[in-house]
C-alpha cells in the first residue's frame, strides 16, 4: 500500500483535516494506495502559495529563459521516470501500461515545447495615431492557474495545461481526479526536482466538493483549464461567475469516424478499431459512431466483429493485453445499461456486449459492436467511455456529413477516402475541433486540440495556447518635452 501526500509550497503534506481515501486497482479490485482529500482550507493554502509565488517569490524575477530551463528539466526527468510513471497510471486507472508508458514518454515532448516557447512570447510596439506618445504592450502571466484533470490520460492532460501556464510564468494549482491521483502525486516529487521555486506548482487531489468547487471559485485563481464531463463543466462556469477567471473546457464527444467505399479498406478497419478499442475506449476523441458507405458495409460488419472477437482482454501490465478493465464500477454499469437500452431501441450486437467470463475480479466489458438502424439509438447519441462501437450505414457523401454534424458535440472526427477532393470537402464540412484523414488519435505538441459545441472552448496544445495563459498590458508614453495639457483647455 502506497500512501501519497498533497504537495504545496514545496512541502508534501497531509490534508487539513487528515481525511483520506482509497485507490483501487480496476483490474483485480484491489486497494493499493491512499491519497488525502483536500479541504477547502488545503485549497486555500495551495492557492495562498502559487499567488504568493507570483508576486512575492523568487519564480517572479526569472527570465523567461530560466524559466525554459527548468521546463526542460522537468521533461527530462518525466521521460526517465516514464517507466514507472506509466506503470503507477495503469494500477490507478486501468489504462494499458504499453499505451501510458509511451504517452507519458511523448509528454516530455510537450514541456520541452512549451519550454522552447518561454522566450518567444513577445509584445508590440504600436504604431499609434498621436505623434507625441509612445505605446507599448506586453504580454504578463495570467496569474494564479487552477488546472483540474480527469481520471483517464493524467500525465497528458496535465502537460497541456502546465507546460504553457509556466512558460508563460503563471504559477499553478493542479487538482488530481479522486480516482486515480497517484501518477500525480508521484509527478510531484519530479516537480520537486526540476528546482522551481516554492508554490510555483502545488499539486492536489480530492473530490469535486469541496475540493474542486473551492478551488475553481477562488478569488486569487485568473485561469482555470478545465478537462472532464460536461456536467462537471457547467458547475465551473458557475464557479468561475466568482472570480471571473479565464476558462478553457476540454470536455467529451460522440466523434464520427465516416468510411467511405474508396478507403483503404485496412486502413479504415484499423482506425475504427484504435478509435474505438484503443485505451479501453476510455478516450474522448472515442470514433464511436463508424458511419460506413453502403458498397463496404457489410463487409466491414464482418470485418469489426471478426477484430473486435479476437482481441485479447487481460491485466493492463501485461505487455500482450490489447483491452483491459474501465476505471470505475460506474463505466462499467453505464456500458452495460446503454448497451442493453440500444438493443431495446433495435441495435444488433455483432461482438461483446457483455461482461467476459473469467475476468470476475475486475471491471472489464467485452469489445462490443453495434449495428444501428438510426442515430435515435443511444449508444449513438450517449459518450460511454467504454469499448462500445455502434456503426451506422450510409450511401452518399451529403447523408453521411448530416449524420456527423447531427450531435451536439464536435471534438474528433475521422475521414476514411482515398479521393483527397472529398477528404478535403468532408473536412470542411464536419463541424468538429479535429478531422483525422486516413489516420485516427493521432496528437503532438504541435498541434491544436479542443471541440466545438458541447465538447468544450479554448485549445490546448499548439504555438497559439500559450497567450491563453498571458494577458495583454498597454503602456502608453508622452514623449513630449512639454508637460501634459490641462484638460480643461481645448486646443
Ligand atoms: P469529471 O468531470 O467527473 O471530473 C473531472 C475533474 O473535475 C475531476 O478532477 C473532478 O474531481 C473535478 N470536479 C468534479 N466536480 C467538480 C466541481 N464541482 N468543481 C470543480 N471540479 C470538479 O470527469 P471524469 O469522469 O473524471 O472524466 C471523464 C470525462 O472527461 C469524459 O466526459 C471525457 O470525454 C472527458 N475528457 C475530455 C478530454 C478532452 O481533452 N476533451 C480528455 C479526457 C477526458
Amino acid at each position: 500500500m502506497i500512501d501519497y501526500q498533497l504537495y504545496i509550497d514545496g512541502e508534501f503534506c497531509e490534508a487539513a483535516d487528515g481525511n483520506r481515501f482509497t485507490s483501487t486497482n480496476p483490474a483485480n479490485g484491489e486497494v493499493w494506495a491512499t491519497a488525502p482529500a483536500a479541504t477547502e482550507a488545503d485549497v486555500d493554502r495551495a492557492v495562498d502559495a502559487a499567488h504568493t509565488a507570483l508576486h512575492e517569490g523568487e519564480w517572479a524575477t526569472w527570465t523567461p529563459t530560466q524559466r525554459g530551463r527548468a521546463l526542460y528539466r522537468l521533461a527530462d526527468l518525466v521521460e526517465a521516470h516514464s517507466g514507472r510513471l506509466g506503470e503507477i497510471e495503469t494500477t490507478d486507472s486501468g489504462k494499458l501500461g504499453a499505451e501510458t508508458k509511451a504517452q507519458t514518454a511523448y509528454v516530455a515532448d510537450y514541456y520541452r515545447y512549451y519550454a522552447g516557447l518561454a522566450d518567444k512570447i513577445q509584445g508590440a510596439t504600436l504604431p499609434i495615431d498621436k505623434p507625441e506618445m509612445h505605446v507599448f504592450t506586453s504580454r504578463e502571466p495570467v496569474g494564479v492557474v487552477a488546472a483540474v484533470v480527469p481520471w483517464n490520460a493524467e500525465m497528458f492532460l496535465t502537460a497541456t495545461k502546465v507546460g504553457p501556464a509556466l512558460a508563460a510564468g503563471c504559477t499553478v494549482v493542479l487538482k488530481a481526479s479522486e480516482v486515480a491521483p497517484a501518477s500525480l502525486l508521484e509527478f510531484a516529487k519530479l516537480v520537486d526536482h526540476a528546482g522551481f521555486p516554492s508554490g510555483v506548482v502545488n499539486i492536489i487531489t480530492g473530490f469535486g466538493e469541496p475540493c474542486g468547487r473551492a478551488l475553481t471559485s477562488h478569488q486569487k485563481v485568473a485561469r482555470v483549464a478545465f478537462t472532464g464531463g460536461p456536467e462537471t463543466a457547467r458547475h465551473i462556469v458557475r464557479n468561475t461567475a466568482e472570480n471571473f477567471a479565464v476558462v478553457s473546457l476540454e470536455l467529451g464527444g460522440k466523434s464520427p469516424l465516416i468510411i467511405f467505399e474508396d478507403a483503404d479498406f485496412e486502413g479504415a478497419v484499423n482506425g475504427a478499431v484504435a478509435g474505438n478499442f484503443g485505451a479501453t475506449g476510455q478516450s474522448c476523441v472515442a470514433g464511436s459512431r463508424v458511419m460506413v458507405q453502403a458498397a463496404v458495409y457489410d463487409a466491414f460488419v464482418e470485418e469489426i466483429a471478426r477484430r473486435a472477437d479476437a482481441i485479447r482482454i487481460g491485466d493492463p501490465l501485461d505487455a500482450d493485453t490489447q483491452v483491459g478493465p474501465l476505471a470505475t464500477q460506474d463505466q462499467l454499469d453505464r456500458c452495460e445499461r446503454i448497451v442493453a437500452a440500444s438493443v431495446s431501441e433495435g441495435a444488433t450486437l455483432v461482438a461483446g456486449g457483455s461482461r467476459p467470463d473469467g475476468f470476475e475480479e475486475g471491471l472489464y466489458f467485452e469489445p462490443t459492436v453495434l449495428v444501428c438502424p438510426d442515430q435515435g439509438v443511444s449508444s449513438v447519441r450517449t459518450e460511454l467511455f467504454g469499448p462500445v462501437m455502434s456503426v451506422l450505414r450510409f450511401d452518399t457523401e451529403e447523408e453521411a456529413v448530416a449524420l456527423a454534424n447531427d450531435t451536439a458535440f464536435g471534438l474528433g472526427a475521422g475521414v476514411f477516402t482515398e479521393n483527397v477532393s472529398r477528404a478535403l470537402r468532408v473536412s470542411k464540412a464536419i463541424r468538429s475541433g479535429i478531422v483525422w484523414v486516413n489516420t485516427y488519435r493521432a496528437i503532438s505538441p504541435i498541434s491544436p486540440f479542443g471541440g466545438f459545441g458541447q465538447s468544450g472552448y479554448g485549445r490546448e496544445a499548439g504555438m497559439d495556447v500559450i497567450h491563453d495563459y498571458t494577458r495583454t498590458k498597454t503602456v502608453w508614453i508622452n514623449t513630449s518635452s512639454e508637460p501634459m495639457a490641462n484638460p480643461f483647455i481645448m486646443r
